[in-house]
């Protein structure tokens, strides 16, 4: 059976030009960087560095160094959560969304738990859409960094990221923005968001697993200490003292994923070349067409309503576990995501034990939503 690939919020998949890329940099320049005078040890550090200048532009940054690399989105959310240990005391609050990817949560948590801080928690409404009412009620001078997401992966919901981040300065809070899900569909400008943080995952644009991006204003870059020790990311070791490295390497210890970095760029070059107005253009009529169609199958229940939403829709039949669905639509060549996607808080707040979540990317088409609402419906008629 040919195979309908709907779970593009997990992994999206690899344009041909990612795949070569990477077996060009193995078979042409593979080397360390950063640390031989020899002419392939050149070839493989001016290619890493690339793609730092073209994600600079390609975000907006203000600085090439102020894009670090990292192996996701995860790793990005732990490097700032980590630094901020020493900014924080007793009494202070953090705050997340109630749509957060338990990434966006646990990092959080182990702050709070190091550091005596509290974790506040920014709700949501029926439709899976953050209540500001209530934001503007808890945040206050007392919170020290406000994360959220760009977008849900759970609900699809494009959060107001820009209201968030311009009343948590007012308090005087830094913002860090999870583009986990934003990164595929939306090209963010984060000096006109004016966040501190913004970060994405490799894998999910088109590039390799394990390479990421980490944006981080250079002043706020400046003032955290390093995440890990290691080489490269020094200037000096003695056994009495270790100064540091500037930015980006201060945060780079140790060898990076090379080909990864260097192919992030052939993938985020390549978005750019499908273009993201055309992108969000049409996973808008992907999204319009597969609810619309699924919404006329009986039973069907939609979790995650919001107006601001991007091409993910998450949904359960009355009555049939989501896992049932999942496993049957899966034998019938659609692999769609079952379970509480990483996000169980959100599960919790629906009453609900997860979804069946299709995630669409810019490479699906009608014919195959129309295949997701058959197999759909014939699961439907074989669990009931
Ligand atoms: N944040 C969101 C919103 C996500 O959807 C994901 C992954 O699904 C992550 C964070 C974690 O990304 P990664 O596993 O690539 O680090």
């Amino acid at each position: 059976i040919p195979l309908v690939y709907f779970d593009n919020a997990a992994t999206s998949q690899k344009p041909q030009v990612v795949i070569d890329a990477i077996s060009k940099y193995y078979t042409t320049i593979n080397a360390n960087i950063h640390r031989g005078v020899h002419t392939l040890s050149q070839l493989a550090t001016d290619a890493y560095e690339v793609p730092r200048q073209s994600i600079q532009r390609h975000i907006n940054a203000k600085h090439t160094h102020e894009v670090l690399f990292t192996s996701g989105t995860t790793h990005g959310i732990n490097l700032v959560a980590s630094g901020f240990t020493q900014f924080l005391k007793p009494g202070d609050y953090v705050m997340v969304s109630a749509m957060e990817h338990h990434s966006n949560i646990v990092p959080w948590q182990m702050l709070c738990e190091r550091t005596g801080a509290n974790l506040h928690v920014i709700p949501m409404n029926e439709k899976g859409e953050l209540i500001m009412e209530e934001f503007d009620k808890l945040i206050s001078e007392k919170t020290k960094i406000v994360s959220v997401n760009h977008i849900s992966n759970a609900l699809g919901t494009i959060n107001p990221i820009k209201y968030i981040i311009d009343k948590a300065h007012a308090v005087g809070a830094a913002v860090f923005i999870d583009g986990a899900q934003a990164a595929p569909h939306i090209r963010p400008d984060v000096q006109a968001l004016d966040c501190d943080f913004y970060a994405f995952s490799g894998h999910k644009t088109c590039g390799p697993t394990g390479s990421g991006v980490l944006y981080g204003k250079e002043e706020w870059l400046e003032k955290l200490p390093p995440y890990q020790g290691g080489g490269e990311m020094i200037k000096e070791v003695t056994f009495e003292k270790t100064t540091y490295a500037g930015l980006p390497h201060k945060f780079e210890a140790g060898t990076p994923h090379i080909a990864g970095g260097i192919v992030l760029g052939t993938a985020i070059d390549y978005l750019n070349g499908v273009g993201f107005d055309n992108i969000a253009a049409y996973e808008h009529t992907l999204l319009e067409y597969g609810t619309q169609k699924l919404l006329e199958i009986d039973g069907m229940e939609l979790v995650g309503t919001a107006a601001e939403k991007t091409s993910v829709i998450s949904f359960n039949l009355k009555g049939i576990h989501p896992y049932d669905v999942g496993t049957l639509v899966d034998k019938m060549g659609i692999a769609v995501r079952t379970g509480h996607h990483c996000a169980q808080p959100v599960m919790n707040a629906f009453c609900i034990p997860g979804t069946i979540r299709a995630s669409f990317a810019f490479y699906n088409t009608v014919e195959e939503i129309d295949a997701l609402v058959t197999a759909v419906k014939k699961a439907q008629m074989m669990l009931s």
